[in-house]
């Protein structure tokens, strides 16, 4: 069984729009300092990183799957560019009134990317800047790592509490004595980075009405994998 880093998008990965405000083009996708280090540091040391959003932006209309699909290809692309891999995508595209399985918090993009990528839970992080995503993962399983500003650490659950991404997982794998190998380029370090080099493939599925047995509501997963 594998152990997974489930990383929220906006306010993890790039910067998160004004509120009552979605990223539905590109041009508004602002990758936050350290992203692609952060990220490169989890792929070494083992986790999958499975990203897993709220987008509700698709239920208002606002932003098309197809679209919303290609913000996230080349979100991949880019960070792959820089040396961090992205296992899969999984997203919520239903309002909250839908009463859904995958609307963080609720568990649901967790489990089916647990089940689909033989992802042990317990072992796992969920790291997000809300405290949905600390109840996701709580509900999920998970242990919890919350981003916050200055300021608003009172009131999180979460196991690790962290400025930025980088700072969280840096926190994680010294909390797991896991090693940091962002400054050596050992043959063991090679081998953590095997099975991540598939370029991410888009294999969606979508549902805009809320069934509970169709919560996977988009996917992007790395060619090849067997799902199972
Ligand atoms: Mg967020
Ligand atoms: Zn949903």
């Amino acid at each position: 069984m594998r152990k997974a880093a489930f990383l929220d998008r906006d306010g993890v990965i790039n910067r998160k729009a004004p509120n009552g405000c979605y990223v539905t083009c590109w041009s508004q996708m602002h990758f936050l300092p350290n992203t692609a280090q952060a990220i490169a540091k989890l792929n070494q040391a083992g986790f999958r990183v499975i990203v897993v959003s709220n987008q509700r932006c698709v239920a208002k209309g606002l932003i098309t799957i197809a679209d919303l699909d290609s913000i996230h290809r080349r979100m991949c692309d880019t960070l792959a560019a820089a040396g961090a891999i992205i296992d899969a995508v999984y997203y919520c595209p239903h309002e909250v009134r839908a009463c859904c399985g995958c609307r963080k918090p609720a568990p649901g993009m967790l489990l089916d990317a647990a089940r689909a990528h033989k992802i042990d839970l317990a072992l796992s992080w969920m790291i997000g800047d809300s405290g949905l995503d600390v109840e996701a993962g709580r509900n999920a399983g998970c242990k919890t790592a919350q981003l916050l500003s200055d300021g608003e650490i009172a009131n999180s659950k979460a196991d690790v509490m962290a400025s930025s991404l980088l700072d969280a997982i840096d926190q994680i794998l010294e909390s797991e004595d896991l090693p940091d190998y962002s400054n050596r380029a050992t043959s063991e370090a090679a081998k953590e980075m095997e099975g991540h080099h598939g370029d991410p493939q888009i294999t969606a599925s979508h549902d805009l009405h809320g069934k509970e047995d169709a919560f996977i509501s988009g996917v992007i997963k790395r060619r090849g994998e067997i799902e199972g």
